[in-house]
Order: structure tokens, then C-alpha cells, then sequence
């Protein structure tokens, strides 16, 4: 378990309010002395500088800190001012995405369209200077043409010199592991890490993977719906859920795990201490 990597997820907050709960959750976190935390960052800036000012914040208390940086709807005048920024503010990870636009907003606009090429202007501009994230997809992203043209969207991204990704959530292993045997089959090494979304909130669960294309297997579907409001069954049966498939991937040597906490401590700390690996 050497080289067994662990990192945290946490969004920008707006308020003093849910800064301070984020800073909360940091510390309670922090005690497991993950690899980095990630912040993310809202498509087309709308974040720019609560992901900024949090990043920084985060960093100095000594645990890397990777910002998200996506790239539709962004000039390459503004993407260079912020990667300077980062690289002067002690930051060695970026977690580098196309993003999505608020709807109504087209997609198309911005100076870059892919990651790959948001991989290759960060390359270009700062060398080796950071590692860099970027995002898979095991169940194929929703608007990718076919599962074959996304696999190749993603090699894009490794030749453009990703060091290693994250991918979208998902709830069927399987599909994990054949993305990884497919992408091993293709030449690619580069790790690919599983993020887990701990189940909290079905209703909010259900609108997101619906958005992004996240399957939720109807064995669990059901369960949830089941409890209605009953949080606490809720909590509890998903605790036990995403605790399974966390061991079923360590039991199938993923790099590593990386929680989208959605700034909450405890649904993360339970499944990592239920995992027993140190
Ligand atoms: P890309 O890799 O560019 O892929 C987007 C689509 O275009 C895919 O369908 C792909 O097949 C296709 N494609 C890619 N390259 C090409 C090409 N060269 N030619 C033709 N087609 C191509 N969103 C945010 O707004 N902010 C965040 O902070 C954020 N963090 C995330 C973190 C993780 C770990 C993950 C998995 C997702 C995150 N997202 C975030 C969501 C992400 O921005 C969306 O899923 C977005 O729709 C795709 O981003 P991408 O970087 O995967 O895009």
C-alpha cells in the first residue's frame, strides 16, 4: 500500500459561514493525512476567486492543494494569469477539465474546446512545473459520440501529458475495471484513481448522476427511494454500500481513492476508518 494515494474533494464556498465549515471538515480530514486536497472551480470563472482565495488558504496549513481549472468559456490570456498566479502561491497539482457552462451558455465558447488542449497549454507555459490531474470517465462522458471516441478523448489527454486522473463517480466497479483493462490495452499507465461519491442525499444523488452520467444500480435505487426521508437508514445503508466497493477496488489494486466530500467530513472518515488499511 506504498503508493496508495488518497485525496479529498471540497467545492468553494460563498459565505464566512460555510468557509469555516470547510475549514472544519479540513482538519477532521487532514488527520488521515492525505496525498492533496482539490478545490473545484466553476466553468467559465464564475468561481475564479473563492476557488483562489480557498486553494491558498488550504495550502498554507500544509497539506497540498490542487484548483481545478477548467477551460471553456476562458481566454488563454486569463488561463496563463492564473496558472502564473498558482505557480508563484507554492501550487504543484492541478486537476485540469473542459468544464461545463451554466446552461443557456454555449459550450463552444472560450478559446479552447478539450482538456487535451488545456494539458497542452499548461505544458507549454510551465513545463514539468505541476502534475497534472485530468478527468476519466468509466461510463463514457454523456456527450461523448460512442465509448471508443471518449477512449480516445482520454489518450488525448495522457499524450498531451497528464500525470494521472480522477474519474466521474460511478457504482459499478465493473465498469471501472474494464476502462482500466481498455486503457491498459491502449498503451496508457497512467494511474487512474476512482472517485468515490459517498451517499448522503438520494434526491440530490439521483439530479447529479442523471447530469453527468453516473449509473445508479437499481438495487440501490430502490433502497434509497425506500427510506424517504429516513436520513439516518440513508446514511447508514450508504456508509455500507460505498465501504463494499471501496475494499472491492483495494482488493482490486486501484493507485489510489479520491472522496468527493462535498465539503462533509464524517460520510468519508466512516467508510476510510470502515476500510481498516493502515
Ligand atoms: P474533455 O476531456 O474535454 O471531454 C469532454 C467531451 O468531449 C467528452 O465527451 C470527450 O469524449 C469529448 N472530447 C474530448 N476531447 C476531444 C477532442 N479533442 N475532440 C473531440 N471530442 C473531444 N467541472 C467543472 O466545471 N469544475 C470542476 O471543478 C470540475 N471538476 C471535476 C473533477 C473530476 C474528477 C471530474 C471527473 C469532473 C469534473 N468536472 C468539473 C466536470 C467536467 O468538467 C465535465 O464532466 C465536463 O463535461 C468534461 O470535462 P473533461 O475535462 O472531462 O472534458
Amino acid at each position: 500500500m506504498d503508493n496508495f494515494r488518497l485525496s479529498f474533494e471540497f467545492f468553494p464556498t460563498k459565505t464566512e459561514e460555510g468557509t469555516k465549515k470547510l475549514y472544519n471538515t479540513r482538519d477532521k480530514l487532514a488527520e488521515l493525512n492525505p496525498d492533496f486536497f482539490s478545490v473545484t472551480y466553476g466553468a467559465g470563472g464564475s468561481t475564479r476567486n473563492n476557488t483562489i482565495d480557498i486553494v491558498n488558504g488550504l495550502n498554507q496549513k500544509g497539506i497540498s492543494t490542487a484548483p481545478h481549472l477548467s477551460c471553456v468559456g476562458e481566454s488563454r490570456d486569463n488561463i496563463k494569469e492564473l496558472l502564473n498566479h498558482y505557480a508563484q502561491n507554492d501550487v504543484d497539482r492541478i486537476v485540469a477539465l473542459r468544464g461545463d457552462l451554466p446552461s443557456g451558455m454555449a459550450t463552444s465558447s472560450g478559446e479552447l474546446k478539450y482538456a487535451n488542449e488545456l494539458v497542452e497549454l499548461i505544458k507549454k507555459e510551465h513545463g514539468d512545473r505541476f502534475h497534472l490531474e485530468v478527468a476519466a470517465y468509466p461510463e463514457m462522458h454523456p456527450q461523448a459520440n460512442n465509448y471508443e471516441d471518449d477512449l480516445l478523448n482520454f489518450k488525448r489527454k495522457v499524450d498531451a501529458g497528464a500525470d494521472s486522473a480522477i474519474t466521474q463517480y460511478f457504482f459499478n466497479i465493473d465498469s471501472y475495471l474494464y476502462f482500466v483493462d481498455r486503457c491498459l490495452d491502449m498503451g496508457i499507465e497512467t494511474p487512474i484513481v476512482p472517485g468515490i461519491m459517498p451517499i448522503t442525499n438520494y434526491t440530490k444523488l439521483a439530479r447529479f448522476s442523471d447530469a453527468c452520467g453516473a449509473e445508479i444500480p437499481r438495487w440501490i435505487r430502490k433502497q434509497l427511494e425506500a427510506y424517504g426521508d429516513d436520513n439516518e437508514s440513508i446514511m447508514k445503508f450508504g456508509e455500507e454500500v460505498m465501504t463494499l466497493m471501496c475494499e472491492d477496488l483495494v482488493e482490486n489494486g486501484v493507485p489510489g481513492l479520491h472522496f468527493y466530500t462535498l465539503n462533509q467530513a464524517d460520510p468519508c472518515l466512516n467508510i476510510w476508518k470502515n476500510l481498516n488499511l493502515w
